[in-house]
């Protein structure tokens, strides 16, 4: 009963980060005096920081969770990055490193290198190695959710059929969940970010990989298998291109953004950046306007079929063309209105993301506390926490 009320209240703080007492009361249910009692137990050993504040016009005492209560971390892989965040339970990030990684390196090279990271996070935050309770892990690849294998086609090839949560968790002594990182987004625009209010969200991330994950009421959809959410790989053109999928004319094939820095190539260099390119848009450059254009309307197609078959109530884009705004939105908005069934398209909301470049980490940190859930940090730690300080890192 006593480890059931510290779960409440300390998934409450996990929600909201930052709550008076008066707030908790009512957010938890549990009396004022409970909330009071559990806040001075768990201030006492550490776990909770209490701090002065006012709320409505009265003194009170704003309560959050201390890093002492543990710490989680993400990864977040792209095609040539690496970034790893640490976050106190309340998903703020309190550092994280970013750093360029070759897109084939292997697997135990990649966790070496968020290995190597977290470490100096953690020694420059001060914070002990034992209070990491969770590792969250973003790959730009779908993930078999009966095996936990990464599957093709993968950005990194060089993870393909390995179980990396497995691994991950074996080689840095840490529990770990992994999932594709257009699933990651999705989670955290839905809970952070331009998702806020919706009840069924489709975010597409853009980049040099095309996915989508599909948020359903709070809850990621993934499929029988954990592929839903593959628009990158949708047919456009039965006859063109070869895709690294083994298909061809895939969506990825006409708007990833090598595909759209690989058609100004000729004329431009191989140099530029889609930054480049949505400034020379901007600046009057009608080539560089016509891919944006172009790339809107292909993603508007696939889009239109996806709100027919989905109907979303938001689609929010994501990614690095998401910086091309109105540039890539015009197109992709007209295209969705001419080829969704009208009750769809006209319904759904199209947005920007919110959370930019932030969005896949936020979310690998959602996967990471979901491994370490409130109720294994009541029961288990908080319970099991030793006189002199030290916690044990639960079980996965
Ligand atoms: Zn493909």
């Amino acid at each position: 009963m006593k480890e059931a009320n510290h779960a409440r209240l300390i998934e409450a703080l996990q929600f909201a980060g930052t709550m008076t007492q008066a707030d908790l009361s009512r957010f938890t249910g549990l009396a004022p005096s409970t909330v009071s009692n559990i806040v001075r137990e768990l201030s006492a050993s550490g776990l909770l920081r209490v701090s002065p504040t006012v709320s409505r016009g009265r003194t009170a005492q704003a309560v959050r969770l201390s890093r002492g209560a543990g710490v989680l971390v993400a990864a977040d892989f792209g095609h040539r990055h690496l970034t790893v965040a640490v976050a106190d339970l309340a998903y703020e990030v309190l550092a994280e490193h970013r750093m360029e990684l070759d897109w084939d390196h292997r697997v135990d090279d990649g966790l070496d290198a968020v290995q190597r990271i977290l470490s100096r996070l953690l020694t420059e935050l001060e914070i002990d190695r034992e209070l990491v309770v969770g590792l969250g892990i973003g790959l730009p690849a779908p993930i078999d959710s009966r095996t936990g294998q990464v599957g093709a086609p993968s950005q990194l090839p060089g993870w393909v059929g390995v179980d990396a949560a497995a691994a991950a968790t074996e080689q840095l002594g840490v529990p770990a969940r992994v999932d594709n990182d257009a699933n990651l987004g999705a989670l955290a625009e839905d809970r952070w970010g331009a998702g806020r209010g919706a009840e069924n969200v489709a975010y597409v991330k853009l980049s040099d990989g095309v996915g989508a994950g599909l948020v359903i009421r709070g809850e990621l959809y993934q499929g029988s298998i954990g592929t839903a959410g593959e628009i990158g790989h949708v047919t456009m053109n039965e006859y063109g291109a070869l895709c690294r999928c083994g298909n061809r004319g895939c969506l990825e094939m006409l708007v990833g953004t090598s595909a759209l820095l690989a058609q100004l190539a000729p004329n431009y260099g191989t140099d530029l950046t889609i930054a480049d390119v949505v400034r020379m848009a901007r600046d009057g450059n009608v080539a560089c306007h016509r891919i944006l254009e172009d790339a809107g309307h292909h993603i508007g197609v696939a889009v239109a079929n996806l709100c027919n078959v989905f109907n979303p109530d938001r689609v929010i884009i994501g990614g690095e063309l998401a910086q091309a705004d109105d540039l890539v939105l015009g197109s992709l908005r007209r295209t969705l209105n001419r080829q969704g069934i009208p009750s769809a398209a006209q319904a759904v909301d199209l947005v920007l993301a919110e959370l930019g470049a932030r969005s896949h980490l936020l979310g690998a940190l959602v996967i990471a506390s979901a491994g370490a859930s409130p109720s294994v940090l009541a029961a288990g730690k908080l319970a099991g926490r030793s006189p002199d300080g030290v916690v044990g890192v639960p079980t996965p």
